[in-house]
């Protein structure tokens, strides 16, 4: 099925399920000339920056191996990841292989993640995408965007994760409610959609830098570019955030953006558990 993304000034680019086709690459989406070279160099400078505030960017679901990872991502939807790792790893101890998934008795699959939430669907999801898995790639996860999001429950956001995390496979970008929005404040993308936005992104970001960003995007949505309350004034981007006066409330940034970067891996490195503020980071320089 073919996804439209046309409606507004991009009729050019059109995304199937599994990649993209159209002008790409002769034009640059959404943006006027003058506007494409101030966001190039604008993302330039958020990846400068994000190179120091997120210095190794990881997935935060734990897991071993690809199969484990992709079982993770179908229950972190509508969940957080600390729930989904507080669940898997008992998942796991009783049902270690696709095949033993793929054969489990529903209710005990259901009891065991009930805590994810929508936990019905996702257990139905997670032992038909085991069953496919068996049945159609010989028990392993398969290693591209159009084989993997033929598996149950798997679209483009956990395909590219899965690819990227696992095998280091640059399919994409992933985008999450997170990834959207920072996107979107950054000034990177107009689009709402997670596919338009991915769109955008990949145009923006050399593919050598997709899995690298995408982590990058989503641990700085969740602990520094929060929904409600995002800490304006003590992320390394303010000085290059177009959002930046009107979500701080008009507050100045505190400090150097190196300072700011710091406090921000801190924080990262702790998933939220020790946030430091920035006055408090290692290297003030
Ligand atoms: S300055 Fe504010 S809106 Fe911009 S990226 Fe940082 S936290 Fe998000």
């Amino acid at each position: 099925m073919q996804v439209s993304l046309g409606g507004d000034a991009r009729p050019h680019v059109t995304a199937t399920k599994h990649g993209w086709s159209g002008l790409l690459g002769a034009g640059r989406g959404w943006c006027s000339n003058s506007e494409a070279m101030e966001t190039d160099e604008r993302a330039k400078q958020v990846k400068r920056r994000f190179k120091r505030a997120v210095v190794e960017p990881k997935c935060e679901l734990d897991h071993d191996g690809a199969w484990q990872l992709l079982i993770a991502t179908i229950l972190s939807a509508q969940c957080t990841d600390a729930r989904v790792n507080m669940v898997t790893p008992k998942l796991f101890a009783r049902f270690s292989t696709p095949a033993a998934l793929a054969l489990a008795d529903v209710s005990e699959v259901e009891t065991l993640i009930k805590s994810t939430g929508t936990f019905r669907v996702k257990a139905k999801r997670i032992i038909e995408a085991s069953a496919t898995i068996v049945e159609d790639f010989g028990g392993e996860v398969p290693r591209r965007l159009e084989e993997i999001t033929r598996l149950p429950g798997v679209a483009r956001k956990t395909g590219n994760l899965v690819l990227g995390v696992a095998y280091g496979i640059a399919s994409g970008m992933v985008v999450d409610t997170h990834a959207g929005r920072v996107a979107r404040r950054l000034g990177l993308t107009e689009a709402q959609d997670p596919v338009g936005v991915e769109r955008d992104l990949t145009q923006l970001f050399h593919a050598r830098s997709w899995i690298r960003m995408s982590h990058t995007l989503v641990l700085h949505g969740r602990y520094v570019c929060k929904s409600a309350k995002p800490r304006c004034s003590t992320c390394p981007l303010y000085e290059l955030c177009p959002s930046a006066e009107q979500l701080s409330g008009g507050q100045p940034p505190k400090g150097r953006w190196t300072a700011r970067a710091d406090a921000e891996w801190t924080t990262v490195q702790s998933r939220g558990n020790n946030e430091l503020p920035a006055s408090a980071a290692r290297d003030p320089s």
